[in-house]
Protein backbone atom coordinates (compact mmCIF):
# COMPACT_ATOMS: atom_id res chain seq x y z
CA UNK A 1 0.00 0.00 0.00
CA UNK A 2 1.29 3.37 -0.79
CA UNK A 3 0.64 5.85 1.83
CA UNK A 4 -0.88 9.22 0.67
CA UNK A 5 1.58 12.10 1.48
CA UNK A 6 4.07 10.02 -0.67
CA UNK A 7 1.85 9.61 -3.65
CA UNK A 8 1.20 13.33 -3.21
CA UNK A 9 4.94 13.83 -3.30
CA UNK A 10 5.21 11.28 -6.51
CA UNK A 11 1.64 13.44 -7.87
CA UNK A 12 3.82 16.60 -7.82
CA UNK A 13 7.29 15.60 -9.01
CA UNK A 14 5.57 13.67 -11.98
CA UNK A 15 4.84 17.41 -13.16
CA UNK A 16 8.35 18.80 -13.39
CA UNK A 17 9.83 18.36 -16.90
CA UNK A 18 12.39 15.07 -16.98
CA UNK A 19 10.20 13.44 -14.55
CA UNK A 20 8.19 9.89 -15.62
CA UNK A 21 6.01 8.45 -13.26
CA UNK A 22 8.95 5.91 -12.54
CA UNK A 23 11.78 8.68 -11.65
CA UNK A 24 9.15 10.46 -10.03
CA UNK A 25 8.18 7.35 -8.04
CA UNK A 26 12.12 6.91 -6.83
CA UNK A 27 12.84 10.42 -6.48
CA UNK A 28 9.87 10.74 -4.01
CA UNK A 29 10.89 7.47 -1.76
CA UNK A 30 14.97 8.76 -1.81
CA UNK A 31 13.44 12.05 -0.49
CA UNK A 32 11.29 10.43 2.72
CA UNK A 33 14.51 7.76 3.63
CA UNK A 34 16.54 10.64 3.72
CA UNK A 35 14.61 13.45 5.37
CA UNK A 36 17.72 15.24 7.22
CA UNK A 37 19.32 14.83 3.96
CA UNK A 38 17.06 15.37 1.31
CA UNK A 39 13.43 16.35 2.49
CA UNK A 40 14.23 18.98 4.79
CA UNK A 41 17.41 20.93 2.49
CA UNK A 42 14.47 20.88 -0.14
CA UNK A 43 11.53 21.90 1.52
CA UNK A 44 13.81 24.82 2.62
CA UNK A 45 15.04 25.91 -0.81
CA UNK A 46 11.38 25.92 -2.34
CA UNK A 47 10.56 27.96 0.41
CA UNK A 48 13.43 30.35 -0.26
CA UNK A 49 12.87 30.25 -4.08
CA UNK A 50 8.61 30.75 -3.25
CA UNK A 51 9.37 34.10 -1.17
CA UNK A 52 12.55 35.48 -3.38
CA UNK A 53 12.15 34.77 -6.84
CA UNK A 54 10.07 37.19 -8.54
CA UNK A 55 9.85 38.78 -12.29
CA UNK A 56 11.85 41.87 -13.26
CA UNK A 57 8.90 44.12 -13.61
CA UNK A 58 11.08 45.72 -16.60
CA UNK A 59 12.02 42.63 -19.02
CA UNK A 60 10.32 40.00 -17.53
CA UNK A 61 13.39 37.66 -16.53
CA UNK A 62 13.69 35.71 -13.08
CA UNK A 63 15.11 37.96 -10.42
CA UNK A 64 15.30 38.00 -6.64
CA UNK A 65 12.61 40.68 -4.98
CA UNK A 66 15.88 43.17 -3.72
CA UNK A 67 16.77 43.62 -7.35
CA UNK A 68 13.96 44.73 -9.39
CA UNK A 69 14.43 45.41 -11.89
CA UNK A 70 17.38 43.05 -12.53
CA UNK A 71 21.37 43.03 -12.61
CA UNK A 72 20.49 42.92 -16.34
CA UNK A 73 18.15 45.91 -16.67
CA UNK A 74 20.25 48.39 -14.76
CA UNK A 75 24.00 47.31 -15.99
CA UNK A 76 25.09 50.54 -17.44
CA UNK A 77 27.76 48.58 -19.17
CA UNK A 78 25.31 46.89 -21.56
CA UNK A 79 24.21 48.09 -24.87
CA UNK A 80 21.10 49.92 -24.45
CA UNK A 81 20.62 50.50 -27.91
CA UNK A 82 19.30 46.68 -28.96
CA UNK A 83 16.84 44.84 -27.06
CA UNK A 84 16.67 41.17 -27.71
CA UNK A 85 13.15 39.64 -27.25
CA UNK A 86 12.83 35.83 -25.94
CA UNK A 87 9.73 34.06 -25.41
CA UNK A 88 10.84 32.90 -22.05
CA UNK A 89 13.20 33.69 -19.27
CA UNK A 90 15.42 30.64 -19.92
CA UNK A 91 16.01 31.68 -23.17
CA UNK A 92 17.60 34.75 -21.92
CA UNK A 93 20.38 32.60 -19.83
CA UNK A 94 21.09 30.90 -23.24
CA UNK A 95 21.80 33.59 -25.20
CA UNK A 96 24.23 35.01 -21.97
CA UNK A 97 25.82 31.47 -22.30
CA UNK A 98 26.67 32.30 -26.21
CA UNK A 99 28.34 35.73 -25.25
CA UNK A 100 27.42 37.74 -28.12
CA UNK A 101 24.93 39.82 -26.88
CA UNK A 102 25.87 42.94 -24.56
CA UNK A 103 22.09 44.79 -25.13
CA UNK A 104 18.77 44.68 -23.03
CA UNK A 105 16.23 41.64 -22.90
CA UNK A 106 12.38 41.36 -23.18
CA UNK A 107 10.73 38.22 -22.50
CA UNK A 108 6.84 37.94 -23.46
CA UNK A 109 5.82 35.03 -21.21
CA UNK A 110 5.35 32.74 -24.41
CA UNK A 111 4.39 33.12 -28.00
CA UNK A 112 1.08 33.56 -29.69
CA UNK A 113 -0.35 30.33 -30.48
CA UNK A 114 -4.40 29.50 -31.26
CA UNK A 115 -4.04 26.15 -30.56
CA UNK A 116 -2.91 26.85 -26.70
CA UNK A 117 -5.30 29.62 -26.72
CA UNK A 118 -2.72 32.17 -26.14
CA UNK A 119 -3.36 35.10 -28.05
CA UNK A 120 -1.65 38.98 -27.38
CA UNK A 121 -3.36 39.74 -24.65
CA UNK A 122 -1.45 36.79 -23.02
CA UNK A 123 1.67 38.22 -23.56
CA UNK A 124 4.06 41.04 -22.55
CA UNK A 125 3.44 42.62 -25.58
CA UNK A 126 2.48 46.48 -24.16
CA UNK A 127 5.69 47.21 -21.75
CA UNK A 128 7.75 45.88 -24.89
CA UNK A 129 5.81 48.65 -27.03
CA UNK A 130 6.31 51.64 -24.13
CA UNK A 131 10.08 50.02 -23.17
CA UNK A 132 10.62 51.01 -26.99
CA UNK A 133 9.03 54.37 -26.85
CA UNK A 134 10.75 54.88 -23.52
CA UNK A 135 14.64 53.52 -23.56
CA UNK A 136 14.96 55.02 -27.25
CA UNK A 137 16.25 51.36 -28.42
CA UNK A 138 17.63 52.15 -32.03
CA UNK A 139 17.10 47.76 -32.69
CA UNK A 140 14.44 45.26 -31.59
CA UNK A 141 16.21 41.69 -32.39
CA UNK A 142 14.02 39.01 -32.28
CA UNK A 143 14.80 35.35 -30.66
CA UNK A 144 11.84 33.18 -31.32
CA UNK A 145 11.51 29.75 -32.42
CA UNK A 146 11.50 28.75 -35.40
CA UNK A 147 8.27 27.39 -35.71
CA UNK A 148 5.27 28.92 -36.82
CA UNK A 149 3.97 29.88 -33.44
CA UNK A 150 7.37 31.76 -33.04
CA UNK A 151 6.95 32.96 -36.74
CA UNK A 152 3.41 34.45 -36.08
CA UNK A 153 4.90 36.29 -32.88
CA UNK A 154 7.72 37.83 -34.87
CA UNK A 155 5.32 38.69 -37.60
CA UNK A 156 3.07 40.49 -34.90
CA UNK A 157 5.88 42.08 -32.96
CA UNK A 158 6.97 43.44 -36.13
CA UNK A 159 3.45 44.97 -37.22
CA UNK A 160 3.26 46.21 -33.56
CA UNK A 161 6.58 48.37 -33.70
CA UNK A 162 5.81 49.99 -37.24
CA UNK A 163 5.19 53.20 -36.47
CA UNK A 164 8.11 53.76 -33.42
CA UNK A 165 10.53 53.75 -36.67
CA UNK A 166 12.73 51.16 -34.58
CA UNK A 167 14.54 48.48 -36.69
CA UNK A 168 13.23 45.06 -35.97
CA UNK A 169 15.62 42.08 -36.92
CA UNK A 170 15.35 38.29 -36.33
CA UNK A 171 18.30 35.81 -35.69
CA UNK A 172 19.46 34.26 -38.51
CA UNK A 173 18.65 30.01 -39.35
CA UNK A 174 21.15 28.14 -38.45
CA UNK A 175 18.81 27.11 -35.32
CA UNK A 176 17.18 23.72 -35.60
CA UNK A 177 13.28 23.98 -36.94
CA UNK A 178 11.12 23.57 -34.23
CA UNK A 179 13.05 23.96 -31.27
CA UNK A 180 13.43 26.63 -28.62
CA UNK A 181 16.28 29.17 -28.17
CA UNK A 182 16.97 27.58 -24.80
CA UNK A 183 17.63 24.15 -26.14
CA UNK A 184 20.46 25.52 -29.02
CA UNK A 185 24.26 25.65 -27.85
CA UNK A 186 25.91 28.32 -26.94
CA UNK A 187 27.99 28.23 -30.83
CA UNK A 188 24.96 27.85 -33.03
CA UNK A 189 23.42 30.91 -31.43
CA UNK A 190 26.46 32.81 -31.51
CA UNK A 191 26.33 32.48 -35.03
CA UNK A 192 22.40 33.14 -35.33
CA UNK A 193 23.01 36.47 -33.31
CA UNK A 194 26.26 38.12 -35.72
CA UNK A 195 23.90 36.87 -39.00
CA UNK A 196 20.52 38.31 -37.99
CA UNK A 197 18.90 39.92 -40.89
CA UNK A 198 16.14 42.77 -41.10
CA UNK A 199 12.26 41.57 -40.44
ZN1 LIG B 1 15.20 42.96 -15.95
Amino acid sequence: MILKPIEELERVLGRLPGFGRRSASRAALALVREPSRLLEPLKQALDNAAKEIVVCSRCGAFTVSNRNPCDTCTDPTRDGAVVCVVEEPADIVSIEASGAFKGRYHSLGGKLSPSRRQGPEKLRLDSLLERVKEEGFTEVLLALSTDMEGDATALYVREMLKDTGVKVTRLAFGLPADSGIAYSDPLTLRRAIQGRRDV
